[in-house]
């Protein structure tokens, strides 16, 4: 363990409930947060507005609640600490975006979703690569800012480098991503930033030392680490977890009803019994537990970061529950 605090988060998207997979990230960022006498942080990541589920981050926080995860921070120093929320924080993206245009490492693309979809359906029925040609990153920058001005409408993409980035994970030691990145959207056309985007500037701007979170996430990082790079800024450690699959090897996912915090709290689970069964999942306790159960405090009292690599099986099926 680190000998200085450490500052984590959990960074759900509000579109489906808390379930395994989801609350074992929690659990794992909550523990290392306290095992190192820094702070677990909360964000709310609602930048798809197309994807929103109404009820899904009230129930985040009754679950939370339920397991005894409470955060340490929110935008309210004094408290009470509600979350950050991204949709909140749009004119933090938008500086962050414009101080790269600026720079001329990303670039507003003004090509229409039409113009988009037909240039990917002609480039697939002649065999050629789907990305995005570049097409706007050779509109001069006084041009691009009259246009923006004017009110058309425009997304901004990152000049991604040709060169393959390389990764260090705590979990997965290095990872390099083979194929060629296209120049990615960081802003979409609704003003919103993208998921990469705003997850970037909010680890920096939360001073997040270690990014824990589910390894679907590890293709993505070396997109993250561009963006890092763009600005100077040193990444975080990124610790990617093991996912959990069922037994066709498919992902829990937030439709499985029963990986939900819903059907344990019908079936009378104990949060304590959740606890002990999701800490086990992809982390090995260093000693067998006092009691029969571990509490938050015994977890966080021998926490590490070693973790399995590799998905786990578990079979909802076959819970002890
Ligand atoms: N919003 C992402 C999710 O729902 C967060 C991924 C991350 O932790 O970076 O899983």
């Amino acid at each position: 363990l680190p000998d200085t605090p450490c500052r984590t988060r959990f960074a759900p998207s509000p579109t489906g409930y808390l379930h395994l997979g989801s609350l074992r990230t929690a659990l794992f960022n909550y523990l290392f947060a306290k095992a190192t006498g820094g702070q677990f942080i909360l964000r709310i990541e609602d930048t798809d507005q197309t994807r929103l589920v109404a009820d899904a981050e009230e129930r985040l926080y009754q679950d939370l609640e339920w397991l005894g995860l409470s955060w340490d921070e929110g935008p309210d120093k004094n408290g009470p600490y509600g979350p950050y929320r991204q949709s909140e924080r749009l004119p933090l993206y938008k500086e962050h975006s414009d101080k790269l245009i600026r720079e001329e490492k990303a670039y507003r693309c003004f090509c229409t979703p039409e113009s988009l979809e037909a240039h990917r359906t002609a480039a697939e029925a002649s065999g050629q690569p789907t990305i995005y040609p570049g097409t706007c990153s050779h509109v001069p920058l006084a041009e691009s800012d009259a246009r923006a001005q004017s009110g058309e409408k425009y997304a901004v993409r990152f000049k991604s480098s040709e060169k393959p980035i390389m990764i260090r994970d705590v979990v997965y030691n290095r990872f390099q991503k083979k194929e060629a990145e296209e120049d990615f959207i960081i802003m979409k056309r609704d003003g919103f930033p993208t998921y990469h985007f705003a997850n970037v500037v909010d680890d920096r701007h939360m001073k997040i030392t270690h990014v824990i979170r589910g390894a679907e996430w590890l293709i993505s990082t070396p997109k993250h680490v561009e963006l890092y790079n763009a600005f100077g800024w040193e990444p975080p450690q990124f610790v990617h977890l093991g996912l959990l699959v069922d037994a066709n090897r498919q992902k829990l996912s937030k439709r499985d009803n029963s990986a939900n915090m819903e059907f344990y709290k019908k079936g009378h689970v104990l949060p304590s019994a959740l606890l002990n069964f999701a800490v086990l999942l992809g982390w090995r306790a260093p000693q067998t537990p006092k009691g029969d159960v571990m509490t938050l405090q015994d977890m966080a009292d021998n926490f590490s970061l070693k973790f399995s690599k590799g998905d786990i099986i578990v079979s909802l099926s076959k819970l002890p529950f």
